[in-house]
């Protein structure tokens, strides 16, 4: 087990590479380094979306150590989108998560958003920080973070940002590395939807990807509990996520979820990411999730793409009987003949561009069509 109450300091050893994210180091202290190694593929980081009160961080803390998971997450500083939400507990939550460390031996992280959050996470000795998807979004709060840790060589993982935008991201990385730290990970969880969406932050998988083009050599997690925004899509995500290669997942888990005071939506208990975590096994056929992209992973794409198919679907027959209402209201007929054939027409053609044959779309659409009509004939 490692040191719990070491705190970090600067000027600490250099360590290397993506799958050796190491825990604390101190000047005092170099030889004690905890790795997670590549043999925790995939890394699991699970916890509360916040730290509520003691007692729940260390109920959600003792449940998880049965779970896979290696590193216990919570929020201290939460940055909500709106004023008058609940904050985080700040830096009292620190000693709750030194005390995770001791009675459990899970490392813990938590997000550090500015200098003074690092300055007490690294007093507490934190095992590793994450930057969120806010903040990577600006670069003075970035760089304001890396020159706190200059020298020190504690694990960041750095969330995408809010927009999707490979390079703000990346230079949120770099911007650490260039202060030398070693250990920069990537955590992937989506970007806010510009109008209705099935996700709460749409997954953009070509962003991660791009990223991991760009840089291999980093460790990217997928943190698929803000991509969904609630339990259903979950576990699709995640699955995704393994099956095209991510290194592991962050996922908010809860005691209680329905009463955790922010992101309730989306967490799930301990036991439930118990299940998710054999699903992912299981979808892999192999017992080891973070074996190669073969024939089990790639139906594990399909099967998210159809739920995902699914899910469009709903939503758009929802969208249609909203707007059987509208016509019932303002007494216009359910089929607008030349509506139809307008939006048939530039489906086909879009679909086209895309190689897929027309005869298959039109019957798609027709069928889509029929069902839309019937929807607003039931209004
Ligand atoms: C979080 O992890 O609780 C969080 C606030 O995430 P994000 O920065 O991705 O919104
Ligand atoms: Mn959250």
């Amino acid at each position: 087990m490692m040191n719990s109450s070491t705190p970090h300091t600067k000027g600490s050893e250099k360590s290397t590479i993506k799958d050796t994210i190491t825990t604390a180091q101190t000047k005092s202290n170099m030889t004690s380094v905890s790795k997670l190694s590549s043999q925790e593929h995939p890394l699991i980081i699970a916890g509360p979306c916040s730290a509520e009160t003691e007692e729940q961080v260390m109920a959600i803390a003792h449940q998880l150590k049965t779970t896979g998971t290696s590193i216990y997450r919570a929020g201290i500083w939460k940055p909500r989108t709106r004023p008058g939400m609940f904050e985080g507990v700040g830096a009292e939550g620190l000693k709750w998560l030194q005390r995770v460390k001791e009675e459990t031996g899970l490392r813990v992280a938590t997000e550090v958003a500015n200098k003074d959050h690092v300055k007490a996470c690294l007093k507490h000795g934190i095992d590793v920080l994450w930057i969120g998807a806010r903040t990577t979004a600006n670069p003075f709060a970035v760089q304001e973070i890396a020159d706190e840790l200059q020298g020190v060589d504690v694990p960041v993982l750095v969330k995408n940002p809010v927009n999707p935008d490979v390079n703000l991201w990346l230079g949120a990385i770099e911007r650490l590395e260039k202060a030398g730290i070693k250990q920069v990970g990537a955590i992937h969880r989506g970007i806010s939807p510009l109008g209705k969406s099935v996700y709460r932050n749409n997954p953009e998988w070509n962003m991660p990807m791009t990223l991991k083009e760009l840089r291999p050599d980093l460790l990217l997690i997928n943190d698929p509990s803000h991509i969904a925004g609630n339990r259903q899509l979950l576990a699709g995500i995640a699955e995704t996520a393994l099956a095209l290669g991510m290194d592991g997942l962050m996922i908010e888990t809860h005691t209680n979820p329905d009463a955790a005071w922010s992101d309730a939506a989306q967490q799930i208990t301990p036991q439930a990411l118990t299940v998710l975590l054999a699903k992912m096994k299981s979808a892999t056929g192999t017992g080891t999730v973070m074996d190669t992209a073969d024939l089990s992973n790639m139906r594990s794409s399909i099967d998210y793409i159809d739920e995902q198919l699914i899910d469009l679907l709903s939503y758009r027959m929802q969208v249609a009987a909203e707007i059987g209402q509208y016509k019932k209201q303002h007494g216009m007929a359910v089929v607008q003949e030349e509506r139809w054939a307008e939006l048939l027409t530039k489906n086909v053609s879009q679909a086209a561009g895309r190689n897929l044959d027309g005869e298959f779309v039109t019957q798609l659409f027709n069928s889509i069509h029929r069902e839309s009509v019937n929807r607003q004939n039931l209004v």
